[in-house]
């Protein structure tokens, strides 16, 4: 089963993308997490990286697809993967379309005007990513799968969050339409609590 998951920044991507890809079996590849990686390990394309990212932007589409490109040529992605940010330009998903053929994009609705708390309280887990939220954590500092530190990104403050929602009003939100027009959208409402958004996700995927 091949997935695109499509959402605003703090839609719920990555929440669903772990416990999806725990229930079908599949890689969890979020552009995002090869991007933080890459700037931990200082390589070229951490640096290149870096510099979008910490201004709100979109790293380059060349250097982007070049990445997925390559990933979803191992051997884990033959019988289907979970794409959590990918992609996000319309040239990314018409590159995509030449190279690999998904079953269904899901589109995780959430109202604008929550994204904004939603990625300013989140809290991920520095050693296993899964995201938290200070609203849920009850002052809790360490991560309840792995026993992990939470870190707030970088980029998750007010400023650089204001970019990213103009940024994908922008570039990403035309992506429904493009797979709306080619049969493959799945609209899921994204406002409800995760369970609830998980249930939804996985009565259409089966
Ligand atoms: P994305 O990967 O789309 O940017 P995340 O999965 O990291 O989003 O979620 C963003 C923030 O919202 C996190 O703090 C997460 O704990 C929280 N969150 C995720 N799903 C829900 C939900 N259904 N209801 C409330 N908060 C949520
Ligand atoms: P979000 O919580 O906004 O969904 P991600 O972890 O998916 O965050 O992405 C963090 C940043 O990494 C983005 O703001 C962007 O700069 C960069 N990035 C991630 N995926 C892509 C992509 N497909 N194309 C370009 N830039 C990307
Ligand atoms: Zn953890």
């Amino acid at each position: 089963m091949k997935v695109i998951l499509l959402g605003a920044p703090g839609a719920g991507k990555g929440t669903q993308a772990v416990r999806l890809a725990e229930r079908y079996k599949i890689p969890h590849i979020s552009t995002g997490d090869i991007f933080r990686s890459n700037i931990k390990e200082k390589t070229p394309i951490g640096i290149v990286a870096k510099s979008y990212i910490d201004k709100g932007q979109l790293v380059p589409d060349e250097v982007t697809i070049q990445i997925v490109r390559e990933r979803l040529e191992k051997d884990d992605c033959k019988n289907g993967y979970l794409l959590d940010g990918f992609p996000r330009t319309v040239s990314q998903a018409e590159a995509l379309d030449e190279f690999s053929t998904v079953d269904v994009v899901v589109n995780i609705d959430v109202p604008l005007h929550k994204l904004m708390r939603r990625i300013t309280g989140r809290r991920v887990c520095g050693k296993c990513g899964e995201s938290y939220h200070i609203d849920y954590l009850g002052g809790k500092t360490a991560c309840e799968k792995c026993d992990g530190e939470l870190i707030q990104r970088a980029d998750d403050n007010e400023e650089t969050v204001g970019k990213r929602l103009e940024v994908y009003e922008k570039q990403t939100a035309p992506l429904i339409e493009h797979y709306e027009k080619k049969g493959k959208l799945f609209n899921v409402d994204g406002d409800g609590d995760i369970n609830a958004v998980f249930n939804a996700i996985t009565e259409r995927l089966g």
